[in-house]
C-alpha cells in the first residue's frame, strides 16, 4: 500500500501540558509502556515484512510529547534501533512538541535521535493557545523563550501557525516578521483550522472567509519570495508548490496527496489505530482497531470498514466535485478530516477549494517568473541578454544562483 516506505504517527501519550482552546484532542492520561512499544514495533515490522518495505519514519507526537520521562525516549530509542538492526530495518523519526516543557537537557536526546531538530506550534498572534492555568500571552512568552533557548543550543526549529481572524486582521507582512525576524526560524508552515473533536465557542469561530484567506497566502508568497526565497527561508505549503511548479519535485502535505490513507497511520497510548492524530484521539467511529488485540496489523488495515471509507473518498468526491478542476492532479479533492469536520460527511471535496484554488494560482505564477528570471540569468551569465531584459531580472536573482529550496522539516499536518 505505501510503496516502499511506511510513516507512523505515533502517540506514546495522549496527554497534554496545555490547554489550547482549538484543540482537536480528547485527552486522558494514557502512556505506552516500553513493552508496549515492543509490541506495536514488532507488529509494525511484520507489516512492513509483507509488504517488502524496509523504511520507516516514525513522527513522534501527543497529547505532548515532553511529558513523557526523557528516560522512557531513552530506551525507546535503543528498543527500536535494537530491533531495526534485527529486523532489517531503517527508521527515522521526527518530533513535534509544543516546547513548552522544554529544558536543555533534552538537547542529547534531539540530536541523537531526531537529527537535531524539532517542529512546533504557535500562531500569530496567538488567541487560542494557553496554559491551563495562564493566558495565551503567558503561553507565548514560554513558548518564546524555549524557542529560542533551542535554536541558540544550534537545534533547528520549524513552526506550524495556523491563522485566525486576527492573523488575517494584521497581514502576511507582520506575520512573516513575527516569525522570521522576532523570533528567528528559518522554516514554517501555514495549516488551515478546522473544529476537530468535541464542540467549543472558539470552534464555532475557527472558520475563516474563504476569500479572505486565500489573499493572505497569496500576499505571504509575495512576502517570502521577496524577503525569504533567496535567504533559505521556507514557507509550507507555498515553497514546495513551487518546486512542484518549476520541476514536478516538491514534497506536498498530505492534505494533497492523491490518497492519504496510502500514506501513513496513527497509533495512539491506548493502541488505537486511525488515518492520523486527529481521528485516533477523537473520533472511535473511525479507527482502525487495535494494534494490541490484533496479531496482523496488515489484516487489521485490509478489513477496517472504517479505513475502506477513507481508501473509496477519492473515488467518489472526484467525479462529484472535482473532475474539471484544472489543479485535480495535485489537490484530488483535500483534507477528509477538514470535510468532516466542517460538513459532516468526508464524501465532499474540501472546504477550503477556494484557499487552495488561490495558492496553487499563485504558486504556478511565481514558478513561471522564476523560471523566467533563472532564463535570463543565465543569459546574462553568457552575456547574451539585452540591456532591456537585463533590467527585468530581480536583484536577487542575479546576484547569487537561485537555489535549490530547502526540504520541509514536517511534511504531515500536526498541530500540537
Ligand atoms: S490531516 Fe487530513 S489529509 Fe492529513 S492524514 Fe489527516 S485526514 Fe488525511
Ligand atoms: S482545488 Fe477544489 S476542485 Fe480542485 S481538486 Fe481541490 S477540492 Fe477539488
Ligand atoms: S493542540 Fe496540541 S499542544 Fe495544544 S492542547 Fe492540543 S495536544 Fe496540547
Amino acid at each position: 500500500m505505501m510503496g516502499n516506505h511506511f510513516s507512523i504517527i505515533l502517540l506514546p501519550t495522549n496527554k497534554c501540558n496545555v490547554n489550547c482552546e482549538y484543540c482537536f484532542e480528547d485527552k486522558t492520561d494514557d502512556r505506552m509502556s516500553l513493552d508496549q512499544l515492543s509490541t506495536v514495533m514488532s507488529k509494525v515490522f511484520d507489516y512492513m515484512d509483507e509488504s517488502s518495505i524496509r523504511g520507516l519514519t516514525i513522527h513522534w507526537q501527543g497529547g505532548e510529547i515532553m511529558t513523557m520521562p526523557l528516560e522512557w525516549f531513552e530506551g525507546a530509542h535503543d528498543l527500536i534501533q535494537n530491533a531495526a538492526v534485527t529486523r532489517g530495518k531503517v527508521v527515522e523519526h521526527g518530533l513535534q512538541s509544543n516546547l513548552i516543557g522544554y529544558h536543555a537537557r533534552w538537547n542529547n536526546l534531539i540530536q541523537e535521535m531526531f537529527g537535531n531538530a524539532v517542529g512546533t506550534s504557535m500562531d500569530y498572534p496567538n488567541v487560542h493557545r494557553k496554559l491551563f492555568n495562564g493566558s495565551a500571552s503567558d503561553y507565548t512568552r514560554i513558548w518564546k523563550y524555549n524557542v529560542q533557548s533551542a535554536l541558540s543550543a544550534g537545534i533547528n526549529i520549524g513552526v506550524i501557525a495556523v491563522p485566525n481572524q486576527s492573523t488575517l486582521d494584521v497581514g502576511a507582512e507582520e506575520f512573516y516578521s513575527y516569525f522570521v525576524d522576532e523570533i528567528g526560524v528559518k522554516s514554517f508552515q501555514v495549516n488551515t483550522p478546522f473544529p476537530g473533536g468535541e464542540e467549543n465557542d472558539t470552534k464555532k469561530t475557527l472558520g475563516l472567509d474563504i476569500e479572505q484567506l486565500g489573499q493572505f497566502f497569496v500576499d505571504l508568497t509575495d512576502v517570502w519570495l521577496e524577503r525569504g526565497y533567496n535567504r533559505g527561508v521556507s514557507v509550507g505549503p507555498v515553497d514546495e508548490l513551487v518546486q512542484r511548479f518549476t520541476d514536478g519535485g516538491g514534497c506536498l502535505p498530505c492534505i494533497w496527496q492523491s490518497n492519504c490513507a496510502d500514506e501513513f497511520i496513527s497509533i495512539d497510548a491506548r493502541g488505537f489505530v486511525a488515518q492520523c492524530d486527529c481521528w485516533v484521539t477523537s473520533y472511535p467511529e473511525y479507527f482502525f482497531g487495535n494494534i494490541y488485540e490484533n496479531d496482523s496489523l496488515g489484516k487489521m488495515l485490509l478489513e477496517s470498514s472504517a479505513r475502506r471509507r477513507f481508501v473509496e473518498r477519492p473515488g467518489v468526491v472526484i467525479p462529484k466535485d472535482c473532475i474539471r478542476c484544472d489543479y485535480l492532479s495535485i489537490c484530488h479533492g483535500g483534507c477528509p478530516v477538514r470535510t468532516y469536520t466542517f460538513s459532516g460527511t468526508m464524501f465532499e471535496k474540501d472546504p477550503y477549494c477556494g484557499v487552495y484554488l488561490s495558492i496553487f494560482r499563485k504558486a504556478e505564477e511565481a514558478a513561471a517568473k522564476l523560471a523566467q528570471a533563472r532564463a535570463l540569468n543565465k543569459q546574462a551569465q553568457t552575456g547574451s541578454v539585452s540591456v532591456s531584459q537585463r533590467k527585468q531580472i530581480p536583484e536577487d536573482t542575479l546576484i547569487t544562483n537561485l537555489p535549490i529550496l530547502p526540504s520541509r522539516l514536517v511534511q504531515i499536518e500536526r498541530r500540537h
